[in-house]
């Protein structure tokens, strides 16, 4: 058991993220009471099923009272009217974080929010699944992954490095960095991939030579694997094309750039251009590999902790 680094935490949202963190906070004994919320009535119960949370509450308002902690674990798009929500009613020194995939559109949209004392810390978790909801969490989903702190300029150092204790108590391995530079990295590292995944699972479907039937049979190749990235949960990802559409405006404009070149390489029968390309990627996914944050077996279709236990609500990718 680790020390208590926050006697009350309260978790605004328990899909995926929020419902992880309430287990991997209590199994590593890290806060005393953990009080939980969520939009509909159907997961508050879902979760009380569960046992996940010392205390399940009605509305975000009344969760947040005399906490310690309050992490948001919703679509980034909520973010702006729940930090408006529950800003009246934070006690001086709390700290407020959340764990959105977006970091310069959270940090517009909730600080204008938050009263002078509390303390305002953004944060993104490195770290999903394709599974969602409440019963999709596990507690050993952040271990050794990372996960992103982006406090702003004038955030008090204090609170910056007690999340981080949080965070890496939940096996997380924790940096800190501008809110601007996270949404440009991860809109190469994630947002752009997803925006592909979604554009060519698209692209086949509408193929009307290519029968829906064929897609699936034969989809053992590479479109497998986009299809599984495409099944990601349509009101996330439309929040972070919105939310993060600069950077991956950016990415998206050298991407084409990148495609244009392959292409022109294809056309003018080049295999020596697309040969040097190909090895220059194999290498990034052997270093992938090698620093730990993949394995060289394909992770499609590995066991999942709770599907056994009752099926998740919905499809979801790894972020
Ligand atoms: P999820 O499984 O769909 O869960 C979202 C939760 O938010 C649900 O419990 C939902 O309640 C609740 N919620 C939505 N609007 C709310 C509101 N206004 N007030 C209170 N609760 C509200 O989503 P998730 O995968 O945990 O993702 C949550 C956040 O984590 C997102 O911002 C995402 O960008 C980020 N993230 C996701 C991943 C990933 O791989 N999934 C990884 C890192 C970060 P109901 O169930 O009642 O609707």
């Amino acid at each position: 058991m680790s020390e208590i680094l926050f006697n009350r935490l309260v978790l605004i949202g328990m899909g995926l993220i929020g419902s992880s963190i309430a287990r991997a906070a209590r199994k590593q004994g890290v806060v005393k009471t953990i009080v939980a919320t969520a939009r509909t009535l159907q997961t508050r119960q879902r979760v009380q099923e569960l046992g996940i949370a010392d205390e399940v509450v009605g509305s975000n308002a009344a969760a947040v009272k005399g906490a310690d902690l309050v992490i948001v674990c919703i679509p980034v798009g909520q973010s702006g009217p729940v930090a408006k929500e529950i800003g009246p009613h934070l006690k001086p020194g709390a700290l407020v974080s959340d764990v959105g995939s977006v970091k310069g559109a959270v940090l517009r949209d909730m600080a204008p929010h938050l009263p002078a004392g509390v303390h305002f810390v953004p944060g993104h978790p490195v770290a999903g699944t394709e599974y969602s909801g409440p019963d999709a969490g596990f507690a050993e989903l952040f271990v050794n992954r990372w996960c992103i702190l982006t406090p702003p300029e004038n955030a008090d150092t204090g609170a910056v490095e007690r999340l981080a204790a949080f965070w890496g108590a939940l096996g997380a391995n924790v940096e800190s960095m501008p809110a601007d530079h996270h949404d440009l990295v991860l809109g190469i590292t994630s947002h752009l991939p997803h925006l592909i995944a979604y554009t060519i699972v698209g692209t086949a479907d509408e193929l009307s030579e290519v029968t829906r039937s064929e897609v699936l049979k034969f989809s053992a190749g590479g479109f497998r694997d986009f299809t599984r990235i495409a099944s990601s949960d349509p009101t996330m990802w439309r929040d972070i094309f919105i939310a993060n559409k600069d950077a991956v405006l950016e990415m998206l404009g050298r991407f084409n750039e990148d495609l244009s070149s392959l292409t022109r390489a294809m056309r003018s029968g080049d295999g020596q251009a697309l040969f040097d390309h190909f090895t220059r990627t194999r290498a990034i996914r052997q270093g992938i590999v090698e620093i730990g944050q993949d394995s060289a077996g394909p992770d499609f279709g590995r066991p999942h902790p709770h599907l056994a236990e009752a099926p998740a609500k919905k499809i979801r990718t790894t972020d």
